[in-house]
């Protein structure tokens, strides 16, 4: 590759001779480690580099580029306000074993954010420290079992769930040690109570469950579900990973759930996708408090401090006390948006998602199923297009990068057959709504071999996902 010369040997040789001057450190690196080649770095001068760099960041997309309605993971527009707040030096430069004396403005933000998230939820305590969704529900299963046995209920080894359930749900259950049962939805798409009643036994520790669940659908029964849940001995877990579509309007804790996780990343504003650092804080009610985590976040006399103080605790489910910038970054979007804001959110996330489904269904083969209202989110199925026209959601969500425009989330939840999930979140304008639902009519109008051969003129061609993870490549030169 002719971009890449040899490095440039003059300016080494003058920064070896300055170091000369200044550098005494003995040479202590062994000669066995030493390079005995000369490297080959890229002679650029500073507007190649640039310009390299600043097309690299073009190609990327995310949600500063346009919509990105992946369903499940609410993709919002993240305000730039909290990031800059965010990357302040007074929270930046500040060390998680600092003296208490020293980090009481980050505490008495902590301290803050645990009440705002019970006042949100309708729990009663938060502990801020799982850092994702997925370590909430672990500690969830954790607390669950603690609870348990303090009431000398040993046998309560299981946990039900509904067959819509998200990944992550089935996994921190059993990575818990709990046995899994899973029940099937009714034709509606919500929870069966029937097969519910047959499932709870005196072995249930706990049904998971989140609502509105994952087709975007309420379940109206919640009430009664909570009721029978606990009538059998068993706790109610809320995955909140939807809370985006009732906030200000419904509260997990007046349903009835003992113990709630929510995706501080998704809903309160952190860029997320592609890796960490997220959060997970994790609410209980009153009877739950004494297992959650240490340290918990106190307040006496106008001191704040971490109190190590609870003998009934499970421990620690992560090192320090939770991701500190993206609780930061929370705290910033629930102080900014107040209130009312954050109902109008959700009011205009369910507004959204609704107008596109009304839009969408029975047009060019999209189908809706299980016909009811939905939420913040929808699933469609091409099922009817894979066999008319041999086009499947795979297909779909590749031509859509031919357009410029970021999938949905497809395959998932599994109970419908080639699925797209849509969340189109608050943060789109109608004229970008109204672009997203044309450009999927169109798509499943095109010549089909078009469709199957996309992307067509996205720079990364039809990657082999499966090979991809079953055989990576985690080196930029591998020949
Ligand atoms: C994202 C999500 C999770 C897991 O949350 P992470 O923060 O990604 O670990 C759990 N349940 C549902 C419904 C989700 O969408």
């Amino acid at each position: 590759m002719d971009r890449f010369a040899t490095y440039n040997e003059p300016l080494i040789n003058e920064i070896e001779k300055s170091k000369k001057g200044i550098c005494k450190t003995p040479n202590l690196l062994p000669s066995s480690l030493k390079r005995k080649e000369k490297i080959s770095i890229p002679n650029l001068d500073e507007t190649q580099v640039v310009r390299h760099f600043h097309h690299l960041s073009q190609m990327n997309y995310g949600i500063d580029t346009g919509i990105y309605p992946l369903g499940s993971c609410t993709m919002k527009y993240n305000p730039k306000i909290c990031e800059e707040i965010a990357s302040w030096d007074e929270f930046v430069n500040t060390h998680p074993f600092q003296d208490e004396s020293t980090i009481q403005g980050n505490l008495q933000i902590m301290f803050e954010l645990e009440r705002m998230l019970c006042e949100i939820t309708g729990m009663d305590f938060f502990t801020l420290q799982p850092a994702a969704g997925a370590q909430g529900e672990f500690l969830g299963m954790l607390l669950t079992r603690a609870y348990h046995e303090q009431n000398k209920n040993f046998d309560r080894n299981e946990v039900i769930l509904p067959d819509t359930a998200h990944g992550t749900n089935p996994a921190s259950v059993a990575m818990a040690g709990y046995k899994l049962v899973e029940i099937p939805s009714t034709k509606n798409g919500t929870v069966d109570i029937d097969m519910l009643k047959n499932a709870l036994s005196n072995k249930t520790a706990c049904f998971m469950l989140t609502n509105p669940n994952t087709l975007g659908i309420f379940e109206d029964e919640i009430l009664e579900i909570s009721k029978l849940v606990h009538k059998a001995g068993g706790l109610l877990y809320y995955d909140g990973a939807n809370i985006n579509a009732i906030i200000g309007k419904e509260r997990p804790g007046d349903m009835g759930f003992d113990i709630v996780h929510l995706n501080l990343h998704k809903t309160f504003s952190t860029p997320h996708g592609g890796g960490g650092p997220g959060s997970g804080p994790v609410g209980v009610k009153q009877k739950l408090e004494k297992f959650l985590p240490i340290p918990r976040v106190c307040k006496k006399k106008e001191r704040f401090f971490f109190d190590y103080d609870a003998p009934d605790s499970i421990g620690k489910i992560k090192g320090f006390y939770g991701n500190f910038s993206v609780l930061l970054k929370a705290f910033i979007y629930i102080l900014m948006m107040g209130r009312d804001g954050l109902k109008e959110t959700s009011e205009i996330a369910v507004l959204n998602s609704n107008y596109m489904k009304e839009k969408i269904i029975d047009k060019g083969g999209y189908e809706l199923p299980y016909k009811k209202l939905r939420k913040h989110e929808f699933v469609l199925s091409c099922d009817k297009l894979k066999q008319e026209k041999n086009i499947r959601a795979m297909d779909i969500a590749k031509r859509l990068l031919d357009y410029g425009l970021h999938p949905p989330t497809i395959y998932f939840p599994l109970i419908v057959k080639e699925a797209l999930m849509i969340e189109p979140t608050e943060s789109e304008s109608k004229k970008d709504l109204d672009r997203y639902i044309n450009v999927l009519i169109k798509i499943a109008n095109e010549d089909p071999n078009i469709v199957k051969n996309a992307p067509n003129n996205t720079p990364v061609k039809r990657v082999d996902e499966v090979g991809a993870t079953k055989n990576p490549i985690l080196t930029w030169n591998m020949i």
